[in-house]
């Protein structure tokens, strides 16, 4: 059996213990254009209910943050759209005088 490792700060949300879930290296570019391996461990609460909330508030957040990129873009779009609008308007005026 694998030995758990815990950290060295308890949980800010229920201040039970935290453990290092898993840990695992990636390769990240680097600016030389070579690769540096970089170490992350993932850290759960030892505490099931408050990790099963944890990991319920990350994915609304995740959500959330999807759901406002989203609605920036459309703003974006709409804000494109009606300066073209503008920008046609004005000259047709224009034309007319
Ligand atoms: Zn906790």
């Amino acid at each position: 059996m694998k030995t758990m490792q815990y950290t060295a700060n308890p949980c800010e949300r229920c201040g039970g213990k935290k453990f290092i879930a898993r840990t695992w290296k990636e390769k990240v570019p680097t600016y030389s254009g070579k690769f540096t391996e970089v170490e992350y461990s993932q850290i759960e609460c030892t505490n099931r209910e408050c990790q099963a909330e944890f990991e319920k508030k990350q994915a609304d957040e995740t959500k959330k943050k999807e759901a406002i990129r989203v609605k920036r873009e459309e703003n974006e779009a709409t804000r494109k759209a009606n300066s073209l609008l503008q920008a046609n308007k004005a000259r047709s005026q224009k034309s007319r005088i």
